[in-house]
Protein backbone atom coordinates (compact mmCIF):
# COMPACT_ATOMS: atom_id res chain seq x y z
CA UNK A 1 0.00 0.00 0.00
CA UNK A 2 1.18 3.30 -0.49
CA UNK A 3 0.85 4.84 3.27
CA UNK A 4 0.54 8.68 2.09
CA UNK A 5 -1.81 8.15 -0.22
CA UNK A 6 -4.16 6.47 1.47
CA UNK A 7 -3.98 8.51 4.43
CA UNK A 8 -4.80 11.62 2.78
CA UNK A 9 -7.51 10.10 1.49
CA UNK A 10 -8.79 8.58 4.80
CA UNK A 11 -8.29 11.62 6.86
CA UNK A 12 -8.80 15.08 6.35
CA UNK A 13 -6.44 16.65 7.87
CA UNK A 14 -3.49 14.79 8.45
CA UNK A 15 -0.89 15.84 11.09
CA UNK A 16 2.70 14.17 10.63
CA UNK A 17 5.52 13.79 13.37
CA UNK A 18 7.85 16.71 13.69
CA UNK A 19 10.14 17.17 11.57
CA UNK A 20 12.90 16.91 13.84
CA UNK A 21 11.45 13.80 15.05
CA UNK A 22 14.16 11.43 15.36
CA UNK A 23 12.16 8.22 16.14
CA UNK A 24 10.58 8.77 12.46
CA UNK A 25 13.80 6.85 11.26
CA UNK A 26 12.77 3.95 13.25
CA UNK A 27 9.37 3.72 11.81
CA UNK A 28 8.51 0.27 9.88
CA UNK A 29 8.10 0.70 6.42
CA UNK A 30 4.66 -1.37 6.33
CA UNK A 31 3.25 1.10 8.80
CA UNK A 32 4.35 4.39 8.17
CA UNK A 33 3.58 7.62 9.86
CA UNK A 34 1.69 10.44 8.14
CA UNK A 35 4.06 12.10 5.90
CA UNK A 36 1.90 14.84 4.14
CA UNK A 37 0.90 18.18 5.42
CA UNK A 38 3.21 17.51 8.72
CA UNK A 39 2.90 19.76 11.49
CA UNK A 40 4.76 19.43 14.59
CA UNK A 41 1.89 20.15 16.73
CA UNK A 42 -1.33 17.54 17.27
CA UNK A 43 -3.45 19.38 19.61
CA UNK A 44 -2.63 22.92 20.92
CA UNK A 45 -5.01 24.36 23.80
CA UNK A 46 -4.31 28.31 24.74
CA UNK A 47 -6.15 30.16 27.58
CA UNK A 48 -8.27 27.18 28.29
CA UNK A 49 -10.97 27.79 31.00
CA UNK A 50 -13.96 25.91 31.86
CA UNK A 51 -16.37 26.27 34.96
CA UNK A 52 -19.26 24.17 36.25
CA UNK A 53 -22.15 25.45 38.27
CA UNK A 54 -22.76 29.22 38.78
CA UNK A 55 -22.28 31.45 41.44
CA UNK A 56 -21.34 29.90 44.74
CA UNK A 57 -21.58 26.35 43.99
CA UNK A 58 -19.16 27.21 40.62
CA UNK A 59 -15.90 25.15 40.33
CA UNK A 60 -13.45 26.61 38.00
CA UNK A 61 -12.04 22.87 35.99
CA UNK A 62 -9.70 24.30 33.93
CA UNK A 63 -8.23 28.09 34.73
CA UNK A 64 -6.20 29.31 32.08
CA UNK A 65 -4.42 25.95 30.50
CA UNK A 66 -2.00 26.38 27.59
CA UNK A 67 -0.77 23.45 26.55
CA UNK A 68 0.57 21.76 22.91
CA UNK A 69 0.90 18.06 22.47
CA UNK A 70 3.58 16.70 19.89
CA UNK A 71 2.51 15.13 16.61
CA UNK A 72 3.21 11.82 16.98
CA UNK A 73 4.46 11.63 20.41
CA UNK A 74 2.96 10.04 23.68
CA UNK A 75 1.74 12.29 26.54
CA UNK A 76 0.53 11.52 30.07
CA UNK A 77 -1.79 13.86 31.64
CA UNK A 78 -1.60 13.88 35.71
CA UNK A 79 -2.56 15.37 38.72
CA UNK A 80 -4.40 15.31 42.14
CA UNK A 81 -8.04 14.23 41.84
CA UNK A 82 -10.41 17.33 40.87
CA UNK A 83 -6.52 19.05 39.38
CA UNK A 84 -8.95 19.07 35.54
CA UNK A 85 -7.39 16.38 34.32
CA UNK A 86 -10.73 14.53 32.79
CA UNK A 87 -12.02 17.91 32.02
CA UNK A 88 -8.98 18.86 29.87
CA UNK A 89 -9.01 15.95 28.19
CA UNK A 90 -12.83 16.17 27.63
CA UNK A 91 -12.29 19.29 26.13
CA UNK A 92 -9.01 18.36 23.51
CA UNK A 93 -11.43 15.48 22.68
CA UNK A 94 -14.24 17.22 21.60
CA UNK A 95 -16.28 15.78 24.16
CA UNK A 96 -16.95 19.07 26.32
CA UNK A 97 -16.78 22.63 25.80
CA UNK A 98 -14.66 25.38 27.13
CA UNK A 99 -16.02 28.34 28.03
CA UNK A 100 -13.33 30.37 27.06
CA UNK A 101 -10.15 29.67 24.74
CA UNK A 102 -8.87 27.81 22.03
CA UNK A 103 -8.19 24.58 21.30
CA UNK A 104 -7.05 23.56 17.49
CA UNK A 105 -6.46 19.65 16.34
CA UNK A 106 -4.53 18.63 13.58
CA UNK A 107 -4.80 22.09 11.91
CA UNK A 108 -8.55 23.12 12.85
CA UNK A 109 -9.91 25.60 15.61
CA UNK A 110 -12.32 23.01 17.11
CA UNK A 111 -13.77 25.80 19.91
CA UNK A 112 -16.94 27.02 18.78
CA UNK A 113 -18.00 24.07 16.63
CA UNK A 114 -21.45 23.05 17.35
CA UNK A 115 -22.64 20.00 18.35
CA UNK A 116 -22.70 18.12 14.65
CA UNK A 117 -19.54 18.96 14.07
CA UNK A 118 -17.62 17.80 17.20
CA UNK A 119 -19.87 15.26 16.73
CA UNK A 120 -17.63 14.33 13.01
CA UNK A 121 -14.47 15.45 14.53
CA UNK A 122 -14.93 12.84 17.34
CA UNK A 123 -16.03 10.24 14.55
CA UNK A 124 -13.56 11.02 12.34
CA UNK A 125 -10.40 12.32 13.71
CA UNK A 126 -10.24 11.00 17.13
CA UNK A 127 -10.03 7.74 18.76
CA UNK A 128 -10.48 6.55 22.36
CA UNK A 129 -9.59 4.04 24.63
CA UNK A 130 -11.43 4.34 27.53
CA UNK A 131 -11.52 1.98 30.86
CA UNK A 132 -14.57 -0.20 30.11
CA UNK A 133 -13.58 -1.26 27.23
CA UNK A 134 -17.07 -0.19 25.63
CA UNK A 135 -17.46 -2.81 22.92
CA UNK A 136 -20.28 -3.93 21.43
CA UNK A 137 -20.64 -7.47 23.07
CA UNK A 138 -23.13 -9.19 20.27
CA UNK A 139 -20.49 -8.20 17.31
CA UNK A 140 -16.84 -10.37 16.66
CA UNK A 141 -13.39 -8.42 17.67
CA UNK A 142 -13.11 -7.51 13.36
CA UNK A 143 -16.47 -6.22 13.64
CA UNK A 144 -16.11 -3.67 16.80
CA UNK A 145 -12.50 -2.69 15.12
CA UNK A 146 -14.16 -1.82 11.93
CA UNK A 147 -17.33 -0.51 13.31
CA UNK A 148 -16.37 3.56 13.24
CA UNK A 149 -15.03 3.09 9.73
CA UNK A 150 -19.19 1.36 9.23
CA UNK A 151 -20.77 3.93 11.25
CA UNK A 152 -18.90 6.78 9.17
CA UNK A 153 -19.47 4.90 5.33
CA UNK A 154 -15.63 4.82 4.95
CA UNK A 155 -13.79 1.88 3.57
CA UNK A 156 -11.70 -0.29 5.52
CA UNK A 157 -8.06 -0.37 4.15
CA UNK A 158 -7.33 -4.25 5.05
CA UNK A 159 -3.57 -3.39 4.74
CA UNK A 160 -3.76 -1.41 7.63
CA UNK A 161 -6.15 -3.17 9.50
CA UNK A 162 -3.53 -6.03 8.85
CA UNK A 163 -0.71 -3.87 9.85
CA UNK A 164 -2.40 -3.10 13.50
CA UNK A 165 -4.04 -6.49 14.06
CA UNK A 166 -0.51 -7.57 13.53
CA UNK A 167 0.75 -5.39 15.86
CA UNK A 168 -1.54 -5.89 18.74
CA UNK A 169 -0.99 -9.35 18.29
CA UNK A 170 -4.91 -10.10 17.43
CA UNK A 171 -4.81 -12.02 14.31
CA UNK A 172 -5.83 -15.27 15.79
CA UNK A 173 -8.95 -13.54 18.08
CA UNK A 174 -10.88 -11.80 15.50
CA UNK A 175 -13.62 -14.16 15.20
CA UNK A 176 -14.38 -13.85 18.79
CA UNK A 177 -17.19 -12.02 20.44
CA UNK A 178 -15.77 -9.73 23.55
CA UNK A 179 -16.92 -12.32 26.19
CA UNK A 180 -14.76 -14.82 24.49
CA UNK A 181 -11.82 -12.42 25.46
CA UNK A 182 -10.23 -11.77 27.97
CA UNK A 183 -9.47 -8.20 29.73
CA UNK A 184 -7.02 -7.28 27.91
CA UNK A 185 -7.64 -8.77 24.58
CA UNK A 186 -10.80 -7.16 24.64
CA UNK A 187 -8.95 -3.25 25.67
CA UNK A 188 -6.54 -4.18 22.56
CA UNK A 189 -9.52 -4.54 20.29
CA UNK A 190 -10.46 -1.03 21.78
CA UNK A 191 -6.92 -0.28 20.92
CA UNK A 192 -6.80 -1.29 17.53
CA UNK A 193 -10.42 0.07 16.88
CA UNK A 194 -9.08 3.57 18.05
CA UNK A 195 -5.95 3.59 15.45
CA UNK A 196 -7.90 1.77 12.23
CA UNK A 197 -9.44 5.26 11.37
CA UNK A 198 -5.92 6.95 11.65
CA UNK A 199 -7.32 9.75 13.88
CA UNK A 200 -5.14 12.96 14.76
CA UNK A 201 -5.46 11.75 18.55
CA UNK A 202 -5.81 8.55 20.35
CA UNK A 203 -7.24 9.60 23.95
CA UNK A 204 -7.01 6.96 26.45
CA UNK A 205 -9.18 7.92 29.50
CA UNK A 206 -7.27 5.50 32.30
CA UNK A 207 -7.08 2.77 29.74
CA UNK A 208 -5.34 0.14 32.40
CA UNK A 209 -8.05 1.49 35.22
CA UNK A 210 -9.55 -1.89 34.51
CA UNK A 211 -6.97 -4.28 33.83
CA UNK A 212 -4.02 -6.01 36.50
CA UNK A 213 -0.58 -4.61 36.11
CA UNK A 214 0.88 -7.70 33.98
CA UNK A 215 -1.76 -7.20 30.84
CA UNK A 216 -1.84 -3.50 31.75
CA UNK A 217 1.52 -2.93 30.57
CA UNK A 218 1.04 -4.93 27.83
CA UNK A 219 -1.53 -2.21 27.00
CA UNK A 220 0.82 0.55 27.52
CA UNK A 221 3.26 -1.21 25.69
CA UNK A 222 1.26 -1.29 22.44
CA UNK A 223 0.01 2.77 23.25
CA UNK A 224 3.94 3.07 23.02
CA UNK A 225 4.41 1.24 20.12
CA UNK A 226 1.37 3.04 18.35
CA UNK A 227 3.14 6.43 19.08
CA UNK A 228 6.53 4.94 18.07
CA UNK A 229 5.87 2.83 15.13
CA UNK A 230 3.02 4.28 13.40
CA UNK A 231 3.43 7.82 14.48
CA UNK A 232 0.31 7.99 16.28
CA UNK A 233 -0.58 10.73 18.97
CA UNK A 234 -1.68 9.82 21.73
CA UNK A 235 -3.08 11.34 25.20
CA UNK A 236 -3.90 9.33 28.26
CA UNK A 237 -5.35 10.72 31.32
CA UNK A 238 -3.59 8.02 34.50
CA UNK A 239 -3.05 8.85 37.94
CA UNK A 240 -0.81 5.90 38.15
CA UNK A 241 2.96 6.79 37.67
CA UNK A 242 3.93 3.61 36.43
CA UNK A 243 1.56 4.15 33.22
CA UNK A 244 2.89 7.47 32.96
CA UNK A 245 6.29 5.85 32.58
CA UNK A 246 5.16 4.60 29.43
CA UNK A 247 4.72 8.13 27.75
CA UNK A 248 7.11 10.28 26.43
CA UNK A 249 6.28 12.95 28.57
CA UNK A 250 4.02 14.15 31.52
CA UNK A 251 1.91 17.26 31.55
CA UNK A 252 0.86 17.84 35.19
CA UNK A 253 -2.27 19.86 36.40
CA UNK A 254 -3.37 21.61 39.78
CA UNK A 255 -5.68 23.60 40.39
CA UNK A 256 -7.37 23.84 36.80
CA UNK A 257 -3.52 25.17 35.56
CA UNK A 258 -0.46 23.60 34.32
CA UNK A 259 2.13 22.69 37.83
CA UNK A 260 4.84 21.33 35.43
CA UNK A 261 6.11 18.77 33.12
CA UNK A 262 8.37 15.56 32.82
CA UNK A 263 9.88 14.52 29.65
CA UNK A 264 11.71 11.07 29.49
CA UNK A 265 8.91 10.00 33.31
CA UNK A 266 9.70 7.19 35.10
CA UNK A 267 7.86 5.78 38.33
CA UNK A 268 10.54 7.32 40.70
CA UNK A 269 10.59 10.92 39.00
CA UNK A 270 6.46 10.99 38.31
CA UNK A 271 6.31 10.55 42.35
CA UNK A 272 8.77 12.68 42.68
CA UNK A 273 6.84 15.33 40.94
CA UNK A 274 3.30 14.59 42.14
CA UNK A 275 4.60 14.71 45.99
CA UNK A 276 5.71 18.01 45.50
CA UNK A 277 2.09 18.55 44.36
CA UNK A 278 1.24 17.52 47.36
CA UNK A 279 -0.70 13.55 46.51
CA UNK A 280 0.61 10.97 48.74
P1 LIG B 1 -9.66 15.19 37.63
O1 LIG B 1 -9.93 14.46 36.36
O2 LIG B 1 -8.27 15.75 37.71
O3 LIG B 1 -10.01 14.40 38.85
P2 LIG B 1 -11.94 16.77 36.86
O4 LIG B 1 -11.59 17.40 35.55
O5 LIG B 1 -12.83 15.58 36.85
O6 LIG B 1 -10.59 16.47 37.65
O7 LIG B 1 -12.64 17.86 37.77
C1 LIG B 1 -12.10 19.16 38.01
C2 LIG B 1 -13.04 19.90 38.95
O8 LIG B 1 -14.27 20.13 38.30
C3 LIG B 1 -13.36 19.11 40.21
O9 LIG B 1 -13.46 20.02 41.28
C4 LIG B 1 -14.70 18.49 39.91
O10 LIG B 1 -15.44 18.26 41.07
C5 LIG B 1 -15.35 19.52 39.02
N1 LIG B 1 -16.26 18.93 38.04
C6 LIG B 1 -15.93 18.08 37.05
N2 LIG B 1 -17.00 17.75 36.32
C7 LIG B 1 -18.05 18.42 36.87
C8 LIG B 1 -19.45 18.50 36.57
N3 LIG B 1 -19.98 17.84 35.54
N4 LIG B 1 -20.20 19.28 37.35
C9 LIG B 1 -19.69 19.96 38.38
N5 LIG B 1 -18.37 19.94 38.73
C10 LIG B 1 -17.58 19.18 37.98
Amino acid sequence: MNPTTDLTASVPAPSGPPATDSSATSRSAGATAPSSGAAATAVSARGLVKTYGRGEAAVRALAGVDVDFAAGRFTAIMGPSGSGKSTLMHCLAGLDTADAGRIVLGGQEITGLGDTALTRLRRDRIGFVFQAFNLVPTLTAEQNIVLPLDLAGRPVDRDWLADVVGILGLGDRLGHKPHELSGGQQQRVAVARALLTRPDVVFGDEPTGNLDSATGAEVLSLLRRSSREMGQTVIMVTHDPVAASYADRVVLLEDGRLAGEISDPTPENVLASLAKLGVA
